[in-house]
């Protein structure tokens, strides 16, 4: 199949591919990732067969996301070669974007350059901050400096599409210290920015050592005020917010595969632990290797479940993606996927949200307040109690 013979009918999906090999395990995270990286070569033959075996129908793909784990730790012929197979594979787009994620300390100006000549056009640089201590404290494997290096480095190698990756809510942080890392990260002017809370997930050894006294998490008020600060700063910066975690310099910068993600559009992901979502379809593949690798060694997809979401699943899900986007939950798109009259749907519920100032109805949206913005979970929950639909 190839861009000039598939159908449109279908919106354009997005493919993931999710490269399981890092240098060391941050704390913090709980991603599936690997530090044996002996184990690169099979899975990259692996990867290749399952570009392969894969066939999702006639969809037709505009964004190829390759994350990870740490993606940058394949040279820049390995990922070009997987660009190649993607071409080969499916109806890729001509325009389509294609993000590389590299971490600071696993590449250099030649592989950069390289990397952007086989097709890579936005990178997004996981620098999580600025600051010395708060990468120890992360765990990270890079230095300031290198997050320095490679931001210049990806802007002189042609990259005119660069985002960059900021943790904030660390222990003890303040809205002065957030300033500096976005002051920072401002500084180098990237078209996008991303500024994720720091979660303590179940079983990593950040958890682990939050559990066992070594620190004090900061408060859920405290955090959503470091949120509200990040919002401003940013705001007045030039950067809108789109999502809650993220912000672009103009509505041409959003990340078009991530939004696919809150859109609820199709997408394939391949590779370890990555799902696919083709509604009404959920699958996931093994969140291990050696199953992985052996299911494609017996020409099989590596998957290990899926569901069919109900339309009860569905509709929650387009509510609680809808939720983080700053525009919110369209309600004429909504209406038309489901069939349904939204704001009769929810009518108590979207009563009780107002009256409370936490969600705002306008002109075909359903949005969050700023107020709103601190307690999505619980505004997700009062339409969840809303009941039969
Ligand atoms: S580099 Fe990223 S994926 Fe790898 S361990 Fe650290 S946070 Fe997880």
């Amino acid at each position: 199949m190839n861009s000039q013979t598939s159908s449109h009918q279908n919106p354009s999906a997005g493919i993931y591919f999710h490269i399981p090999f890092c240098v060391k395990k941050c704390p913090y995270c709980d991603f599936f990732s690997i530090t044996d990286l002996s184990l690169k070569d099979p899975f990259l033959d692996a990867l290749f067969k399952e570009t392969a075996l894969v066939q999702d129908g006639d969809f037709s793909f505009d964004t190829i996301y390759l994350g990870g784990g740490t993606p940058s730790l394949y040279n820049p012929s390995e990922i070009g070669g997987l660009i190649d197979s993607i071409n080969r594979c499916f109806s890729i787009q001509p325009d389509t974007e294609i993000t590389l994620e590299v971490n600071p300390g696993t590449v250099n100006r030649h592989r950069l350059e390289a990397y952007r000549k086989v097709g890579v056009n936005r990178i997004n640089i996981g620098v999580q901050s600025f600051q010395q201590g708060q990468l120890e404290f992360l765990g990270r494997i890079h230095s300031n400096e290198e997050a320095v290096e490679t931001i210049r480095v990806a802007r002189q190698t042609g990259f005119s599409n660069m985002g960059i990756d900021l943790i904030y809510g660390l222990p003890g942080q303040t809205a002065s210290s957030l300033i500096l890392d976005l002051k920072k990260a401002v500084s180098f002017d990237p078209e996008h920015l991303s500024c994720y809370l720091l979660t303590y997930e179940p079983g990593t050894r950040l958890t682990r050592s939050m559990n066992a006294g070594r620190f004090l998490p900061l408060s859920d008020e405290q955090t959503g005020n470091l949120l509200e600060t990040t919002v401003a700063y940013l705001d007045v910066n030039g950067y809108m917010q789109y999502e809650i975690s993220n912000f672009a310099k103009s509505s041409e910068f959003i990340s078009r595969h991530n939004s696919k993600y809150w859109n609820f559009t199709p997408y394939l992901g391949l590779g370890p632990s990555a799902h696919s979502f083709f509604p009404p379809e959920r699958r996931w593949n093994h969140s291990s290797l050696p199953p992985y690798l052996a299911d494609i060694e017996n020409g099989k997809p590596p998957v290990a479940g899926r569901e069919t979401l109900t339309r009860q699943q569905q509709i929650m899900e387009a509510i609680y993606l809808g939720l983080r986007k700053t525009k919110g939950i369209n309600t004429e798109k909504f209406e038309r996927f489901f069939s349904s009259d939204f704001l009769n749907m929810f009518k108590d519920a979207l009563e009780t949200l107002t009256d409370d100032a936490l969600i705002v109805l306008d002109s075909n949206h359903c949005r969050l307040s700023r107020k709103g913005m601190r307690f999505m979970d619980s505004v997700a929950k009062v339409f969840v109690n809303a009941g039969a639909f």
